[in-house]
């Protein structure tokens, strides 16, 4: 019953070195062989020219960021993007050697001391930040110019420069000390939407500042602009460099996306039932007794909740896969447990594996259906699993 015909290895978390992962209460599984395959899905869309950029930022998407980056690596990604300073130490110290775009801002003397020593590479905004880059690598003595990539703002209105003073601040770029320009790049805001108008747009600003800086003799070595969903949807957006994050955790940025190209879901989420019994008609469950059995009732309790990363705003909603088959949660989600009705499976034994997220022979239960029934993005259901839950990669 509690058998896992699978290899398995667990990839992090403290406690499960302590606790096999056979005996934990809930656990995400990293399915590797899924991780392999949406990569090279997707760079077989790809021309010969252009590179991937697996997209690693916040634990991989709560995936794990080192096994994922070593797997992604490994299928024929050739960058890794990460948000952070930290983010990009952890894949180094874990002896990752593949270059490491910073997407996020930096900006102090000690970040810029710490992107050199661990040789990563960060993302230019602004002049001023610019300066203090060079200035700060004069201050080191740094003897080999540091890779960086220009950020621009073509529509987004987040990170960058505006695209009108794009070329000016290249061609600054260009001249100061101890920097060298290894890409320039941009970020779509609408790349997701069905109207590409306002992609469109964005695209021909891009355009026009690289036209611009061609004029003044500067020949960008690299341009990047395509994040998963403008990688599927156009090849004329996909330039250089693809930055792709969701698609390579097997999830579809939009609807329309799906015709273009086939993807795995690499994560699932389980838990154990830890208890079975039988409640009366009239009984209410959980906090605040949201649910009230109208008859009598197999109830079945799952060591997972909240705090685990299942969204509470699921109460009452979700339904999860035991044997196969879908059963409903009942009851308020708590911190660490929640209930089940299994009147359909009155069998259920205590220990049994249940899926929240997963397949289970027919069945499918995907962070996009959870996403829905929340009004959100399947980006934030998947960063939304707490370290409390080890990630279990199956080979
Ligand atoms: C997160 C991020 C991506 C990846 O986006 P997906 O939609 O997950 O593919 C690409 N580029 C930048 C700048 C990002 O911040």
């Amino acid at each position: 019953m509690l058998s896992h015909e699978q290899t398995s290895s667990v990839t992090s978390n403290q406690e499960s070195n302590t606790y096999p992962w056979l005996s934990q209460r809930a656990w995400v599984e990293i399915n590797l062989s899924a991780l392999s395959y949406n990569v090279k899905q997707v760079l077989r869309i790809l021309s010969q020219h252009t590179q991937l950029m697996a997209v690693v930022k916040a634990d991989a998407y709560g995936h794990g960021a080192v096994t994922v980056a070593q797997t992604v690596l490994e299928a024929g990604a050739s960058w890794l993007g990460v948000a952070t300073i930290p983010e990009g130490i952890e894949l180094r110290k874990a002896g990752i050697k593949a270059p490491i775009l910073i997407l996020g801002a930096t900006h102090t003397s000690e970040q810029i001391h710490a992107i050199a020593q661990w040789k990563l590479q960060p993302t230019l905004i602004s002049p001023k930040q610019a300066l203090v880059f060079s200035n700060t690598l004069e201050a080191i003595n740094c003897k080999t110019p540091l890779p960086v990539h220009v950020k621009l703002d073509t529509g987004m209105s987040r990170l960058g420069t505006n695209w009108q003073e794009a070329a000016e601040f290249v061609q600054l770029v260009e001249r100061l000390p101890h920097l060298t320009i290894a890409s320039i790049y941009s970020h779509l805001a609408t790349a997701d939407s069905l109207d590409p108008t306002t992609m469109k747009q964005q695209q021909q600003r891009f355009e026009q500042v690289i036209a611009q800086l061609t004029t003044v003799g500067i020949e960008p070595p690299c341009l990047h602009l395509a994040n998963s969903a403008a990688t599927l949807s156009d090849k004329a957006l996909h330039y250089d460099i693809v930055r792709v994050g969701l698609a390579v955790y097997g999830l579809y940025p939009a609807d329309h996306l799906r015709l273009n190209i086939d993807l795995k879901p690499v994560l699932e989420i389980k838990a154990r039932v830890t208890q079975v019994k039988t409640i009366p008609p009239g009984t209410g469950v959980s906090y605040s007794h949201q649910f009230i059995a109208s008859d009598e009732l197999r109830l079945a309790v799952v060591g997972i909740g909240y705090a685990d990363g299942v969204p509470r705003n699921l109460s009452n909603k979700m339904q999860v896969l035991i044997r196969g088959q879908r059963v409903p949660q009942i009851g308020t989600i708590t911190m660490d447990q929640l209930m089940l009705d299994v009147s359909a499976l009155p069998d259920v034994q205590e220990g049994e594996v249940v899926t929240l997220l997963g397949t289970e022979g027919k069945e499918h239960i995907t962070a996009e259906d959870w996403a829905n029934q929340l009004n959100t993005i399947s980006w934030e259901i998947l960063c939304g699993f707490k370290h409390r839950l080890p990630r279990v990669a199956m080979a």
